[in-house]
């Protein structure tokens, strides 16, 4: 992985994906996510985390799209639905674990990684921290795995390594905001989401 990205969440947890139609409404802004399952994550946690995702952008104004792509990066280029998706808005989510990510990774609790002052179009999110974070505190590690996608493209599309003191985007996720995330109510800032469709719409 690139040196340049830097820890983000300090939770525990991560995630991904299957594929979604696009529904495309031409005046809605939208996206198109690539998945990769390098951590070999049960394929309902991910689809789970893609829908989790999917709600917490559709609430910011974002259609997202999902191509579930391969099991690794080389494997993706024989993958001609991951071919047909590039483009301005197209970023890849990795769904990998702590041990086979980077140097470092051991000694911290991210949950995942951004790097959008590299202008990466990747982010990752750590499977194996995803459910620990899941089995300390007894929400699904889909949910948790879809909230730690939904903050590390966060960054990306609000081209920022900043967090919030509210919301999605906070630094760290305790009691109140594992439970907000449960029940569907750790969402991105209004703020956040007329920063992230202006940038979508340029
Ligand atoms: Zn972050």
């Amino acid at each position: 992985m690139n040196r340049a990205w830097r820890a983000c969440l300090h939770l525990s947890f991560v995630i991904i994906p299957a594929g979604l139609p696009a529904t495309s409404n031409p005046d809605t802004p939208s996206i198109t996510v690539r998945t990769y399952n390098l951590a070999n994550a049960p394929l309902k946690d991910l689809e789970q985390a893609s829908r989790v995702a999917g709600e917490i952008f559709k609430r910011a104004g974002i259609e997202v799209r999902w191509l579930s792509c391969a099991l690794s990066v080389d494997q993706a280029r024989s993958n001609r639905a991951c071919e047909e998706a590039i483009g301005g808005h197209d970023l890849d989510v990795i769904v990998s674990t702590s041990s086979i990510t980077r140097d470092g990774m051991a000694t911290d609790t991210s949950l995942g990684f951004a790097s959008p002052l590299a202008a990466s179009s990747q982010v990752v999110v750590l499977w194996d921290r995803s459910k620990k974070m899941a089995e300390s505190s007894g929400v699904p590690a889909g949910i948790i795995l879809g909230h730690a996608m939904a903050h590390e493209l966060g960054h990306l599309l609000l081209q920022s390594m900043e967090h919030s003191r509210t919301g999605l985007m906070r630094s760290r996720w305790g009691k109140e905001e594992l439970l907000r995330a449960e029940s569907g109510r750790l969402l991105f800032t209004t703020e956040q989401a007329t920063a992230m469709t202006g940038e979508l719409m340029k």
